[in-house]
């Protein structure tokens, strides 16, 4: 199978399979999105889900966040990982949208990143779940399963998968493809030990082809 090949059939399969992939952190708009996004960074977004209802209520809007206090949003991000560098992240991230944007989530990667808190994955997540544009966010789950399949070859780096990545995928199809990936690293190619024998990627995925289930 070329690779163009492999790339048809994981986007027949997800197509046919998963055609309503979409985050599963839950937000009403690109300020709470944002919100949840930068939580969600080595946390599950089941546990930023249960989190984040709290902080909207209290801050509801960017405004609101960036009069915050640390003493004040702390105890609402406690139980997510890394509570102390994300509470601040969250106040100069609304303090700086504030301050310089107007209070508007910027929809360019180059200006999210400026953001506290944000690198380039987070502004890849936002500008692509936002406004579809056909960037790319690599995260652990993405690099794991493109390179397993083979839809990445001797990638070491997210940003070397995300090159290869957006230069394959159709470029509409490209904000839908980061969410098949998450989903499927998610809940069938698991990180310890890939559940092939019921992944319908099998027959175009070269992991498979090396690691081949053993006969019934
Ligand atoms: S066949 Fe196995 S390794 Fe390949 S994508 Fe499916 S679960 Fe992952």
């Amino acid at each position: 199978m070329t690779r163009k090949q492999r790339y048809q059939f994981v986007i027949d399969y997800f197509k046919q399979h998963a055609p309503d992939a979409e985050t599963e952190l839950l937000y009403d708009n690109p300020y709470q999105l944002l919100v949840a996004v930068i939580l969600s960074a080595q946390c599950t977004d089941k546990r930023v889900n249960l989190t984040t209802p709290a902080i909207f209520h209290r801050y509801p809007t960017a405004q609101a966040l960036a009069k915050a206090d640390f003493d004040s949003l702390f105890p609402l991000i406690r139980s997510i990982s890394y509570p102390n560098n994300k509470t601040r992240h969250l106040i100069g991230m609304a303090r700086m949208l504030v301050e310089d944007f107007n209070g508007e989530i910027p929809m360019t990667v180059d200006q999210l990143v400026k953001l506290p808190g944000v690198g380039r994955k987070t502004a890849n997540v936002i500008t692509s779940v936002v406004d579809q544009q056909p960037n790319m966010a690599v995260d652990t789950h993405v690099f794991r399963v493109a390179g397993r399949i083979g839809l990445t070859l001797k990638a070491t780096t997210p940003l070397a998968a995300e090159k290869q990545l957006i230069q394959h995928f159709p470029k509409e199809l490209i904000h839908k493809a980061h969410h098949w990936l998450i989903l499927h690293g998610r809940y069938v190619c698991v990180a310890r030990k890939p559940k092939c024998a019921i992944c319908g990627i099998r027959p175009a995925c070269k992991y498979y082809q090396a690691h081949p289930l053993p006969e019934a």
